[in-house]
């Protein structure tokens, strides 16, 4: 069973006995988070670990640095530049924190536990554990949409995990192995060194760019038999790309994709993705089947399962189906203040992005800090009720002042730093928010610009050393094209 409030253990299931407890001041409510993404990292960044026993729980030990991965799938960097495992942040902590690699199954509101089971791909071992919480931060992300099109899940690659863009970079390089091997009809070496990407949102633009630059800084070099016949189609069912930039940049993202030799295909939809090729609907309704090597999907993200779960607990307030409902401070509407959700997994009326998320975390890490405080406070205070001397009078009278301001949060306000994507070619695009306007540049300065922005926003210094090298050895040497 479950002690509620009391120490914490992992629960016994059937094929294993009580394991270790975890570490739990009796004294200090619990705190779990859910995710170890943008939001949650962000949070942890700033999290006094003092206040609460912390307890992370995440299928993945680290935190990736998503806009770079475009950058992996092609070998501009390698995956552990990006990567920074959880427990460096924990770390440095003053008080520890419990780091759980699992994945969240079940939230109970009602009893306020988690249950999450064992993502062990070695052991093999799929266990379930339930622990209860106090606080639960809710920053479980998203997952790919794939919107039930046939073929999507067993034929094209996505670009949202390390693995994703590991996955990408060897069928790339197996297409371009197959293309070299001898004998081949120049109808097949097309089709195997055509790839599509589908999705003209951001990662799908960053990605085409980047699926240039290996094509003309690298593979030129390193099969010039086979350069010329390598091609690009980026496919998008909207009438253009990049809806969330600003009219001239999309302009010049499609003038850079032009020349780059980027076919941009708009109102343009995929309904199928098969072995050896795509099946496209054209925007005259007529439907053409394309063929070849390598299909990308970055057609956007939808909720996880648990978090549909969780939110039909609440059917009456958690009836939007972008994501969890959340008042001015992040709680989940319905939860009574016990569960925040933070990111891609909320619906609010910012765009689902990074870096939203991690402002999101870096506020909420101040909401606790005053949320400690104040259940401090009601503590003390409920010792002291049955004191009569004047102190604790007076000492009642300065914790109920100091309450009645504690109970005030101030609401989440996001701060809009600007838009920046990379669009191969040496070139980037930059929408800035610019004293009371809009700032909207693309070129090589941007691109600069882009590379400076996202080396500081990287969290650590030992990825922004990683990564500022791998960007030096692929100049120096190009990428690597060894599976
Ligand atoms: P997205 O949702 O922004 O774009 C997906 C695109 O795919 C849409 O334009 C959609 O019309 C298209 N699409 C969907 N189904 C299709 C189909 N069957 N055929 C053809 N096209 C189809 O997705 P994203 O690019 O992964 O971005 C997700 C979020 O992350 C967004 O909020 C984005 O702004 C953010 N993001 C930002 C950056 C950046 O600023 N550099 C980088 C990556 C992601």
């Amino acid at each position: 069973t479950l002690a509620s409030g009391g120490a914490l253990y992992y629960v016994a299931q059937k094929d294993r006995t009580p394991g270790p407890q975890l570490p739990h001041d009796p004294t200090k409510k619990t705190l779990v988070i859910l995710g170890s993404g943008w939001g949650a990292t962000s949070l942890l960044n700033s999290l006094d670990t003092v206040d609460y026993n912390v307890i992370v729980i995440s299928p993945k030990n680290y935190f990736l640095f998503t806009p770079l991965l475009p950058s992996v799938a092609v070998g501009t960097l390698s995956p552990r530049s990006i990567l920074q495992p959880t427990r460096y942040v924990t770390r440095h902590k003053k008080r520890q924190v419990t780091v759980i690699e699992a994945s969240a199954t079940d939230v109970d509101p009602v009893t306020k536990t988690v249950t999450f089971a064992d993502t062990s791909e070695i052991q093999g071992l799929v266990s379930t554990t339930t622990i209860p919480y106090d606080y639960l931060v809710f920053a479980v992300g998203a997952e790919v949409q794939t919107f039930n099109i046939p073929g999507v899940r067993e034929h094209a690659c996505f670009m949202k995990e390390l693995e994703d863009a590991e996955k990408m970079q060897r069928r790339f390089l197996d297409c371009l192995e197959s293309a070299a091997f001898p004998g081949q009809s120049v109808d097949e070496i097309k089709r195997l060194l055509h790839m599509v990407v589908v999705g003209g949102g951001p990662t799908g633009v960053e990605l085409s760019g980047e699926l240039h630059d290996f094509l003309e800084q690298d593979l030129r070099s390193w099969y010039p038999e086979l350069a010329e016949h390598v091609r690009i189609s980026l496919v998008e069912a909207l009438p253009s790309v990049l809806p969330s930039f600003s009219k001239q940049l999309i302009d010049y993202t499609e003038s850079t994709f032009k020349e780059a030799k980027i076919d941009i295909l708009t109102k343009t939809m995929v309904k199928e993705v098969r072995d050896k090729s795509v099946v496209l609907q054209l925007p005259d309704k007529s439907i053409a089947e394309v063929p070849c090597g390598l299909v990308v999907w970055a057609a956007g993200n939808t909720l996880r399962k648990v978090t549909r779960d969780l939110m039909a607990k609440f059917p009456d307030v958690q009836t939007n189906r972008r994501g969890i409902a959340v008042d001015e401070c992040l709680r989940m509407l319905g939860s009574n203040g016990t569960i925040f959700a933070i990111g891609d997994c909320t619906a609010t009326s910012y765009a689902p992005t990074a870096q939203v998320a991690s402002q999101q975390g870096a506020y909420l890490a101040r909401v606790l800090a005053q949320i400690a405080k104040k259940d401090e406070l009601e503590v003390r205070l409920k010792d002291l009720q049955v004191a009569t001397e004047p102190e604790a009078k007076e000492e009642r009278e300065q914790i109920e002042k100091r309450l009645t301001k504690l109970e005030k949060l101030r609401p989440f306000k996001y701060s809009h730093q600007g838009s920046l994507a990379y669009i191969g070619s040496d070139r980037a695009i930059a929408d800035l928010p610019f004293f009371n306007g809009n700032l909207a540049t693309g070129g090589v300065a941007t691109f600069l610009f882009w590379r400076s922005a996202y080396l500081s926003t990287l969290f650590s210094m030992r990825n922004r050393i990683l990564v500022a090298t791998d960007w030096l050895y692929v100049k120096l040497f190009g990428r690597d094209v060894s599976r």
